[in-house]
C-alpha cells in the first residue's frame, strides 16, 4: 500500500476514535510520518501506535497527537505556538500544517539536530528549533499563544506557566512517567481554569 492510503486509513481510524476537527485530520492526512521513524520500522508507521525514536524516547500515538492539537484548537484558532518536546519532529510538523510558526524545544543533541534536519528537508521551514531544558520555555520568544508539552512530569513548570499569554492555553501530561493527565490550563486575565482531557502515557520530563 502506498503511504497516502495507509494515511488515509489512519485518518479514518482517527474519526472513529473522536477526532472531528479538519484542520487536524488534514495535517495528519499530510504529514509523512514515516519519514520522522527509523526505515526499519517505516512500515508501522501509520498504524496507531507511539514507536522507538532511539535515546530511550518515543514518537507518540497518532491519536494523541490528534488529541493535543484539537484541545490547542478548541480556545480558537492561534498563529504561533511553542512545542516542549521536539523528539522526531512529528507534532512540531502536524503543528506546521494548521498554524504560521512553530517554536520547538528539545534536550537530546542528537534528536534536536536529526528533527531540524528533516523538518528542513520536508520544506518545514516555518518551525524553529532550540536545543535546550523546555522546563524554561523560550523565554527570549514569549508570551505564547499556545504550549504544548510532550513528555510528563510532576507538576506544570512555573517557567511555562508564566510564558502563556493571556487568553493562552497549555496542554501537558502531569504525574508519574508513562500513566499522567492531560491537563488544559488556560488563562483568562489573571482568572486561570485546569481541566483534565483523560490520562495518557508520555515518557517523563527531563530538568537538567
Ligand atoms: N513530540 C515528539 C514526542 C517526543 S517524546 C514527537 O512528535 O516525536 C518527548 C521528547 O521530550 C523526547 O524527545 C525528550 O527528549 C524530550 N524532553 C524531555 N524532557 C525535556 C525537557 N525538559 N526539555 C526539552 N525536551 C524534553
Amino acid at each position: 500500500m502506498t503511504s497516502e492510503r495507509n494515511r488515509k486509513r489512519l485518518v479514518s481510524r482517527l474519526m472513529e476514535e473522536g477526532i472531528v476537527d479538519q484542520r487536524v485530520l488534514r495535517a495528519i492526512g499530510t504529514v509523512q510520518r514515516h519519514r520522522f521513524v527509523d526505515e526499519a520500522l517505516a512500515n508501522m508507521a501509520y498504524r496507531d501506535t507511539a514507536l522507538p525514536i532511539g535515546h530511550g524516547q518515543t514518537i507518540s500515538q497518532p491519536l494523541i497527537v490528534a488529541r493535543m492539537t484539537e484541545a490547542l484548537l478548541e480556545a480558537g484558532p492561534f498563529e504561533r505556538v511553542l512545542e516542549v518536546g521536539t523528539g522526531s519532529g512529528y507534532q512540531a510538523a502536524v503543528l506546521a500544517e494548521i498554524t504560521d510558526q512553530v517554536l520547538t524545544v528539545e534536550r537530546i543533541r542528537p534528536l534536536y539536530q536529526r528533527a531540524g534536519r528533516l523538518l528542513r528537508e520536508l520544506g518545514y521551514h516555518n518551525v524553529r528549533l532550540r536545543q535546550s531544558d523546555g522546563s524554561w520555555g523560550w523565554p527570549q520568544l514569549g508570551p505564547f499563544e499556545r504550549i504544548v508539552v510532550t513528555a510528563g512530569g510532576s507538576q506544570i513548570p512555573a517557567a511555562l506557566r508564566d510564558q502563556l499569554a493571556p487568553g493562552g492555553v497549555l496542554v501537558i501530561p502531569v504525574g508519574p512517567p508513562g500513566r499522567q493527565e492531560l491537563v488544559r490550563l488556560s488563562r483568562q486575565g489573571t482568572d486561570w481554569h485546569e481541566e483534565s482531557l483523560g490520562l495518557v502515557s508520555f515518557v517523563p520530563l527531563v530538568s537538567d
